[in-house]
């Protein structure tokens, strides 16, 4: 889950390493480390952020051509400065960083206790480190044969990046499970989670594949499997901007995505949706179409907020292709021996394409002969790669840790998705399906709407701040939106909030409602408003707060609300693309208000990339 960077060439290494870091921040931020090449092995690691261990070590003399960088998101021990990466092998000759996790840590650690290793952290990364020096002694081998032979022993999820003192030019990486890229330069290479790290120097990429293990040096880049045989690297080109991973004058990342949805929104439908011509134009989808409409049934599996996204789906899919539905958590469903035969189709959402637990998901429900269709924002990912095909959200760059933009892209292309399918399949009436298109296509300027009106939330978010627990209600195609918008606030201001059906709260957590609880109803207008407004009445009823985000106009919901936020009026269908804005307003404003760091929640990481 943490985010790694390397170089290799001409250039002064630690300046590239750090600025790399800081955009990878998004993957983990409890710890920070470089290890660089001055003569001898230099590491400089510590608890804490980027910028942390750039004051400890300002005044020292950081020259090198060559560094890796890690930025930790702990698994295996505390965040501390020693459990920091890189880590050093028992000689000191070695030096390696690590995404990801080591199963058979604890076995190998046994082996290695035997033969006399001691250990300075408690990480899963040291063990694997002198488990490969241990190797390379013994077989008197190179380090690249020595990682070679380790690695066929490990089981789990890494990436690696190794220096060897010895060798003050060589970076050698491997990887299985967590995503590595490796950009092309003249006479230099670069390394990292994703390609932000080296965008202002090479959109030339390589994307390394599982199981492959990468020799980088200054002008030569060598792939090979763990058999030892050499692959030639597939040279990419990226078609992304740095501006688009810059704040652009937002003070968070997170307020930046949320002010970019009218344009992610659009972006995701531009040269898709044409509403004048009645078409959807989904190349990966049409291809599979004929297997979609005969699918016994569809699986959303995802994890989070995409999860979330999957719970809306379902509603869409069930309403306008009559094909059953079930969402799946991947980390539930991965395990738990699903049935999955030939005649299902899965749909793997995931904002990162990188998601531990999406990804083996995806690879067993493959190898059981279902069709994998990938709904990714992160262009070239592992689960785009795996996935039969699929169609990316192109919502850009999402840095902030908690998901935004990548929600409502994923919401517009899963409705597309759904809107092709059934109208292939005659099950949308035409009217209805031209409607739909049309609608969709005003969201954009709906959401930019939305974002206009909503200058009232930052009073909202000073009014409720105090407040220690949430209840979000919602029916239908909102209650995912609830599910989502409780979801915003915990990760955001830490404040304790649950998302409900608002039927379901009678069996339950309406005993939680007293004067001090904010219950945000999400109670746009649509076929089950009567019903939610009833909801409205019973919580008022018992002195709860009742906050709404409301269609405009509707006087009804507004008279029974203490506050409001206004969304325009849209199909039901496309609702959950305008309601679930306001609310992450909401979590931002009130998180701001708590002086919480938005962009990087406690506890958690962008990509969760350890299941
Ligand atoms: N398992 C390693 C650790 O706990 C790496 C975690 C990460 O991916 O950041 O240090």
């Amino acid at each position: 889950m943490c985010g790694i960077v390397g170089y290799t060439g001409p250039r002064e290494a630690y300046p590239i390493v750090i600025k790399g870091l800081k955009r990878l921040e998004y993957r983990g931020y409890d710890s920070t480390g470089v290890a660089l090449h001055n003569g001898k092995l230099n590491v400089y690691k510590k608890k804490g952020k980027v910028a942390e261990l750039e004051d400890s070590i300002v005044g020292t003399n950081l020259h090198s051509h060559i560094g890796i960088g890690h930025t930790r998101w702990a698994t295996h021990g505390e965040p501390s400065d020693r459990n920091a990466h890189p880590h050093q092998s028992a000689s000191g000759q070695l030096a390696m960083i690590h995404n990801g996790i080591i199963e058979n840590y604890n076995q190998l650690k046994q082996e290695l206790i035997n033969k006399g290793y001691s250990f300075r952290s408690d990480t899963d990364t040291e063990v694997l480190l002198n488990f490969i020096e241990e190797i390379k002694k013994n077989n008197e081998c190179s380090l690249e044969e020595a990682v070679r032979v380790a690695l066929k022993r490990v089981t789990g999820a890494y990436v690696i990046l190794l220096m060897d003192e010895s060798d003050p030019e060589t970076i050698i990486a491997a990887r299985k499970g967590s995503p590595l890229v490796i950009g092309v330069g003249k006479g230099e290479h670069f390394l990292g989670s994703d390609a932000s790290p080296m965008l202002e120097y090479t959109k030339e990429v390589v994307y390394v594949n599982d199981y492959e293990l990468a020799i980088v040096r200054p002008d030569e880049l060598i792939l090979k499997n763990l058999g030892n045989e050499k692959i030639t690297p597939y040279v990419q080109k990226l078609d992304i901007e740095l501006a688009a991973i810059e704040k652009g004058g937002y003070e968070h990342f997170m307020l930046k995505e949320i002010y970019e949805q009218p344009q992610t929104v659009y972006d995701c439908l531009r040269g898709r949706l044409d509403a004048a011509a009645g078409t959807i134009t989904m190349s990966g989808i049409q291809q599979y179409a004929e297997q979609i409409i005969n699918a016994n049934r569809i699986v959303m599996v995802a994890c989070g907020t995409s999860w979330h996204a999957g719970l809306v789906a379902e509603y869409i899919f069930e309403e306008l292709c009559r094909i059953n539905v079930e969402v799946e958590y991947a980390s539930e469903f991965r395990y738990r021996n699903p049935v999955i035969n030939k005649g299902d189709v899965i749909i793997a959402i995931s904002q990162s394409g990188e998601t531990a637990d999406t990804l083996v998901a995806i690879e067993n429900a493959k190898n059981n002969g279902a069709i994998i269709l990938g709904v990714v924002n992160v262009v070239g990912s592992s689960i785009a790669r795996m996935s039969h095909a699929g169609a990316y959200t192109h919502a850009g760059p999402e840095i902030g840790v908690a998901s935004t933009k990548a929600f409502t892209a994923q919401l517009a292309v899963l409705t597309m998705i759904a809107l092709k399918i059934g109208y292939i399949k005659g099950t949308i009436p035409q009217d209805r399906y031209l409607r739909l298109l049309k609608e969709l296509e005003e969201v954009p300027e709906k959401v930019a709407w939305t974002l206009k009106h909503a200058d009232n939330i930052k009073a909202l978010a000073e009014k409720y701040k105090e407040a220690r627990d949430f209840l979000y209600l919602g029916r239908g195609y909102n209650f995912p939106v609830a599910l989502e918008g409780a979801l915003k606030l915990k990760e955001i201001s830490y404040i304790h909030a649950e998302g409900y059906p608002a039927a379901e709260m009678k069996h339950g957590p309406i005993a939680l409602v007293d004067e001090n609880l904010p219950v945000v109803f999400v109670a746009t207008r649509d076929s089950y408003h009567e019903k939610v407004v009833s909801n409205m009445q019973e919580i008022k009823a018992r002195k709860g707060k009742v906050i709404s985000v409301i269609s405009e106009g509707d006087e009804t919901s507004a008279a029974l609300s203490e506050d409001v936020m206004v969304v325009p009026e849209a199909d039901e269908i496309l609702a959950p693309m305008l309601s679930v804005i306001p609310l992450q307003l909401l979590a931002y404003y009130i998180g701001l208000a708590r002086g919480c760091d938005v962009d990087k929640p406690r506890n958690l990481a962008k990509s969760v990339t350890v299941e």
